[in-house]
C-alpha cells in the first residue's frame, strides 16, 4: 500500500549524554536516523520527510547518501512544530496514509508498517503499543496509590494516520500545550485511534545504555520464518522409486521428469517458501531438458545455498510421506541420514514421518504417493 512518512529527528536528545544529538549518532556504522529512512523505504513508503534541525539540514545528504525518495525539512522548536514541517513537505492528498516516525526507534520494519497501515483501514490512527508489565506507583519519595495498570499501553512510533486527518487535528490543538505523540492529537480532536501490536523492538534509545543495547541488537536481529511444500507423483512402469533421497526397490516406479522424488521436492518448496524465493517449478522448469532425470538431492542443495545467500539458516525440517506401499519404516533412518546430508543438518533436526490414508484418495489406490513437508529456517528479520 502506498504511504508518506515523516522522520523526526529535530531533537537534541540531551537525555542521551554528551556527543552529537542522537539521531546522528551511528548505531552499526550507520546514523542512527538512516536505520529508519531505510526501513520505511524498504517497507514501501512513497515520500519521506526528515526533519532536522535547521543547522543540520546541509549534512543530511551525507548521512542519507545512496538512499532516495526523501526530502530534507527544517524542524521546529518542539516536536509538534517539527511533525507539522514534515506534514507540510509531503506531497500526498489528505487521503494519503502518512507515518510518523521517532527517527530514535531504528528497529523498525515492514511487519510493524504493515499491521499499523491494515489496522489504519477501521480508524483515524494506528499506533504500536506495549502492555505494561511492572506494577505502576504514584507518590513523591513515599508511594501514595497504586496504580492499576489495567487497561494501560505504552504507545511507540511509527503511528499512522491519513496526512488530511492528521493536519486538521494539528490546526484544532490549543496553542501553549506540548502533546508527547501524534495520536494525542487526533484523540483530542475526536478521532478513534486503534492499538495494534508493539514490539519491545521498537523501544526509543534514550539512555547512553539504551545505545550499548541497540549496538549488540543491531548485528543479531533474526526471526523464525516457516515454510510448507507439498508434492506428488504417479506410479509408473519401474522397479524402485526414489524418496527423501533414497533408492527403495518397489514393483513400480515414479512418473517424473526428474527422479520423481517427492519428498525431496516437498522439503525443496518447503525450504523456498520459508525465504519466499518462489517454487521448485521456477527454479527448475520441468521444460528445461538439463532437469531431465536429475537427481532431486541437486534441487535441495541449491535451495539450502539460496537461503543462506538470503543469510537464512535451517532449523529443523519435518517431512512426511504419505502412501500404502512402499513401506517406509524400514528406510526411515536411511532418509533422515541422506537428508540431513544434504542439509547440511544435524540428524537430530530432520524427521521422517509417515502415514497411509487408509485405502481412500489416490494414495490409497496406490495411483501414486504424496509428500507434505514443513522447513523452518532462522533469518535477518
Ligand atoms: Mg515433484
Amino acid at each position: 500500500m502506498s504511504f508518506s512518512a515523516v522522520v523526526v529527528a529535530a531533537g537534541e536528545g540531551l537525555r542521551a549524554g554528551p556527543g552529537a544529538p542522537k539521531a546522528w549518532r551511528l548505531l552499526g556504522g550507520r546514523p542512527i536516523l538512516r536505520w529508519s529512512v531505510e526501513a520505511l523505504r524498504a517497507a514501501g513508503a512513497d515520500e519521506i520527510a526528515v526533519v532536522v534541525a535547521a543547522e543540520r539540514v546541509d549534512g543530511l545528504g551525507q548521512a542519507l547518501a545512496g538512499l532516495t525518495g526523501w526530502t530534507a525539512v527544517a524542524g521546529g522548536a518542539h516536536r509538534a512544530a517539527s511533525v507539522q514541517a514534515g506534514l507540510a513537505a509531503l506531497t500526498g492528498g489528505p487521503g494519503q496514509p502518512v507515518l510518523v516516525h521517532d527517527a530514535a526507534r531504528p528497529f523498525v520494519s515492514k511487519l510493524h508498517v504493515d499491521r499499523l497501515l491494515t489496522a489504519l483501514a477501521d480508524a483515524d490512527g494506528a499506533i504500536p503499543a506495549l502492555p505494561v508489565p511492572d506494577t505502576l506507583k504514584r507518590g513523591q519519595g513515599l508511594v501514595e496509590a497504586t496504580v492499576s495498570r489495567d487497561g494501560l499501553w505504552r504507545a511507540q512510533t511509527p503511528q499512522a494516520f491519513r496526512l488530511g486527518t492528521l493536519r486538521d487535528a494539528y490546526t484544532t490543538w490549543p496553542t501553549g500545550e506540548e502533546p508527547t505523540d501524534d495520536a494525542g492529537v487526533v484523540e483530542r480532536a475526536g478521532g478513534r485511534v486503534a492499538l495494534v501490536a508493539g514490539d519491545p523492538m521498537l523501544m526509543k534509545l534514550t539512555y547512553p545504555e539504551d545505545f550499548a543495547m541497540a549496538e549488540l541488537l543491531a548485528g543479531t536481529r533474526r526471526i523464525a520464518r516457516t515454510g510448507f511444500g507439498i508434492d506428488a507423483h504417479r506410479f509408473g512402469p519401474g522397479d524402485a522409486v526414489w524418496l527423501a533421497g533414497v533408492r527403495i526397490p518397489h514393483s513400480h516406479g515414479l512418473i517424473g521428469h526428474s527422479d520423481a522424488d517427492a519428498g525431496l521436492h516437498a522439503l525443496t518448496d518447503a525450504l523456498l517458501g520459508a525465504v519466499a524465493e518462489g517454487d521448485i517449478g521456477q527454479h527448475f522448469p520441468p521444460s528445461d531438458p538439463q532437469w531431465k532425470g536429475a537427481s532431486s538431492d541437486r534441487f535441495l542443495a541449491h535451495a539450502v545455498d539460496l537461503a543462506l545467500a538470503r543469510g537464512a539458516q535451517v532449523l529443523n525440517v519435518d517431512l512426511t510421506l504419505i502412501c500404502e506401499r512402499p513401506k517406509i519404516g524400514p528406510h526411515r533412518d536411511a532418509m533422515r541420514a541422506r537428508v540431513a546430508e544434504i542439509m547440511g543438518l544435524p540428524l537430530e533436526r530432520v524427521s521422517v514421518k509417515a502415514t497411509t490414508t487408509e485405502g481412500m484418495g489416490f494414495t490409497g489406490r496406490e495411483e501414486g504417493l504424496m509428500a507434505q513437508a514443513v522447513v523452518t529456517v532462522e533469518a535477518p528479520l
